[in-house]
C-alpha cells in the first residue's frame, strides 16, 4: 500500500488526538482525513464558563485547520458506513452528500444528551453538550434576569430568576456554581425588586453531589455551592416539566422558566447504524481499540466500549481523560496495523479529577490528593491550560479580564430555544429554521414559560442540517 488512506470520524478529544498523533508519526506519508461537522475541536470542560459569560465561545473552539497540519478536514456528519466496501458516507453542512474511501477507519463520534422518560422534559428542558446549548443558556439566563428586573409582578419575577439544573455530576455542578455567580453579577447592575436574589437549584437523585467522584470532592463542592446560595437537593428527582415549571419527586412545584438537563450522556446513536455489537449503546472494541472481526476499524472515546484493564469486567468511563489517551493509542495501533511499530493495549489509571466551581474555587484530587479553595482553583486552571491543544493565551487573557473587569451581561439572542432541542443526535449544531424536530416532530421548542419572542426564527441563511433532517424536509416538501 503506497499511501494509506486513514479516515477519522469525529474531531473531539479522541478523534483530534488520533489525527494529531497520526500526522506527527506518518510525516505526510499517509492521507489523513478528519470528518467533523464543525471546523473546530470543542474543549467541553470549559463550556460552563462560556455559558456564564466568563469565556468567549471562540476561546474553547480550537481551529482544526490551524492546529492539524497535514490533515485534510472534511466538514460534515457521517450518516452511513459500508464496512465491506470500506467507505464512509457523509452529509456536508449544506446538505450535499459525499463518500470517503478508507484503508483504516477511526470512529470517535462521542456522545449526546441522555434522555429519561419523564413527562414534559423533552419539550421543556435544554441539555448542555454543545456550543449552541451553552450560547442559548447564556442568552436565556441574561434575558430572564433583564425581564425579571423590569417586571412588576413578584410571582413572574421569582419564576424568571429561578434556575433549575438537574444532574449534579461535574457538568450540572459547574453550570449551577457558575450560574449563581453570573446572575449575582447581573443583579449588582440591575437590582431585582425588594432585594430579591436569583435562585439556582441543583437536583440529583443520588445522595450527594458529584456522585461518581471521590467523596472528598463531593464535600468540597457541596460546601461551596451551599455557601454561595445554591439550593442543593439530593435524593430528589423531577416528576414532570411543564411550560411554567417543574414538579419534584417530593411533590413540590417549582415555578421556573429554566430547566437545564445535565443527567448525563449516552453514546452518539450513529454507532448503532454500524451493525456491530454494542455495550449499553457503545461500540464494543477489544483492548487494542479494534472492532472485533474488522481489523481495519478502530473506535475510541465516549462512543466506544473499551475494556478497562485496571478494573476487569468494566469499561472505561466516558471522560475526556480516557478519550484523549485512547485517541493516541488508536493512532499507534492504526500504524501498527499498517506495519509500523507494535500495537499496544489501552490501559490507563485515573489521575484524578478537577471540578471548576468559579469565583476562584474548585475541587480537585490530582493523583488522589484532595484539594479545595484557591489551590484547587490554580491546579484546575493550570490543568485546563495544559490540556487544551490551542487558544491557551486567549483563555488566560479572558480569565485575567474577568478578574479585573465586571462581567459583560448582554444577550445576542442568536440561538433560540427551538434550535437546541434536548432530543438531538447533533448537539454540536443548532437546528435551522424549517427543519422538523426529532422523529419528524415540528419543533415547538418552548422551554418552560418561554415568551413569544423565544420562537422567532433565526436570521435567514443556510445553516447546518443533519442528513436525516434534510431528508425529512425534502419529503415534507414533496
Ligand atoms: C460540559 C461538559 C464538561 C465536561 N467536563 C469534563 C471534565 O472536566 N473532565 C473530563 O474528563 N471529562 C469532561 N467531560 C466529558 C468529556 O468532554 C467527554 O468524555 C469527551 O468529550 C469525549 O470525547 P470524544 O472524543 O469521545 O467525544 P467528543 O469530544 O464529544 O467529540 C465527538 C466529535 O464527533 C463529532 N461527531 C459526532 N457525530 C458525528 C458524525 N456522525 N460524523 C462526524 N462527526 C461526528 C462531534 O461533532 C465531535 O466533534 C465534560 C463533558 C461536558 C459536556
Amino acid at each position: 500500500m503506497s499511501r494509506p488512506r486513514i479516515v477519522i470520524v469525529g474531531a473531539g478529544f479522541a478523534g483530534y488526538r488520533a489525527a494529531r498523533t497520526l500526522a506527527r508519526l506518518t510525516r505526510n506519508k499517509a492521507d489523513i482525513t478528519l470528518l467533523n461537522p464543525t471546523d473546530y475541536f470543542l474543549y467541553l470542560p470549559l463550556l460552563p464558563q462560556v455559558a456564564a459569560g466568563l469565556l468567549e465561545p471562540r476561546r474553547v473552539s480550537v481551529s482544526l485547520a490551524g492546529t492539524l497540519p497535514h490533515v485534510r478536514l472534511v466538514l460534515g456528519e457521517a450518516d452511513g458506513i459500508d464496512l465491506d466496501g470500506r467507505t464512509v458516507h457523509y452529509t456536508d453542512p449544506e446538505g450535499d452528500g459525499g463518500t470517503l474511501a478508507y484503508d483504516r477507519l477511526v470512529l470517535a463520534v462521542g456522545s449526546v444528551n441522555k434522555l429519561l422518560p419523564i413527562p414534559g422534559v423533552a419539550e421543556h428542558a435544554h441539555g448542555f453538550r454543545g456550543m449552541p446549548e451553552a450560547l442559548y443558556l447564556r442568552d436565556h439566563v441574561t434575558r430572564q434576569m433583564e425581564l425579571a428586573a423590569a417586571s412588576d409582578d413578584p410571582k413572574s419575577c421569582a419564576a424568571r430568576c429561578t434556575f433549575v439544573v438537574v444532574g449534579a455530576g461535574y457538568t450540572g455542578t459547574e453550570v449551577a456554581a457558575h450560574g449563581q455567580l453570573y446572575t449575582d453579577s447581573l443583579v449588582r447592575k440591575q437590582p431585582l425588586r425588594e432585594g430579591m436574589r436569583p435562585r439556582w437549584m441543583l437536583i440529583d437523585i443520588a445522595p450527594r453531589v458529584l456522585p461518581e467522584l471521590d467523596e472528598r470532592l463531593s464535600r468540597t463542592a457541596d460546601r461551596v455551592l451551599r455557601r454561595r446560595g445554591v439550593d442543593v437537593r439530593t435524593e430528589t428527582s423531577v416528576q414532570e416539566a411543564t411550560p411554567t415549571g417543574v414538579r419534584l419527586s417530593d411533590g413540590e412545584f417549582i415555578d421556573t422558566r429554566t430547566l437545564v438537563w445535565c443527567v448525563g450522556v449516552r453514546p452518539d446513536p450513529f454507532v448503532e447504524r454500524i451493525g456491530r455489537p454494542l455495550e449499553r449503546g457503545r461500540l464494543l472494541v477489544d483492548p487494542y481499540l479494534q472492532v472485533p472481526g474488522h481489523p481495519d476499524v478502530f473506535a475510541c472515546g465516549d462512543a466506544a466500549a473499551v475494556p478497562d484493564l485496571e478494573k476487569p469486567g468494566q469499561y472505561t468511563p466516558m471522560t475526556a481523560q480516557h478519550a484523549w489517551r485512547q485517541g493516541k493509542v488508536a493512532a499507534h495501533n492504526v500504524l501498527a496495523s499498517l506495519g509500523r511499530g507494535e500495537r499496544r493495549v489501552y490501559r490507563h489509571r485515573d489521575m484524578g479529577f478537577t471540578v471548576d466551581l468559579g469565583g476562584a474555587k474548585a475541587a480537585a484530587n490530582p493523583f488522589g490528593v484532595p484539594l479545595s479553595g484557591r489551590l484547587a482553583d490554580a491546579v484546575t486552571r493550570a490543568y485546563h491550560l495544559a490540556a487544551m491543544p490551542g487558544n491557551r493565551v486567549r483563555v488566560a487573557a479572558d480569565w485575567f479580564l474577568d478578574a479585573v473587569l465586571p462581567r459583560q451581561g448582554v444577550q445576542l439572542g442568536l440561538v433560540r430555544s427551538w434550535s437546541v432541542p434536548l432530543d438531538t443526535s447533533s448537539p454540536e449544531l443548532a437546528r435551522v429554521p424549517g427543519t422538523p424536530g426529532p422523529a419528524g416532530r415540528e419543533p415547538d421548542g418552548e422551554a418552560p414559560g418561554k415568551s413569544g419572542q423565544e420562537v422567532s426564527p433565526l436570521p435567514e441563511g443556510p445553516g447546518p442540517v443533519r442528513a436525516s433532517e434534510q431528508k425529512s424536509e425534502t419529503e415534507k416538501d414533496s
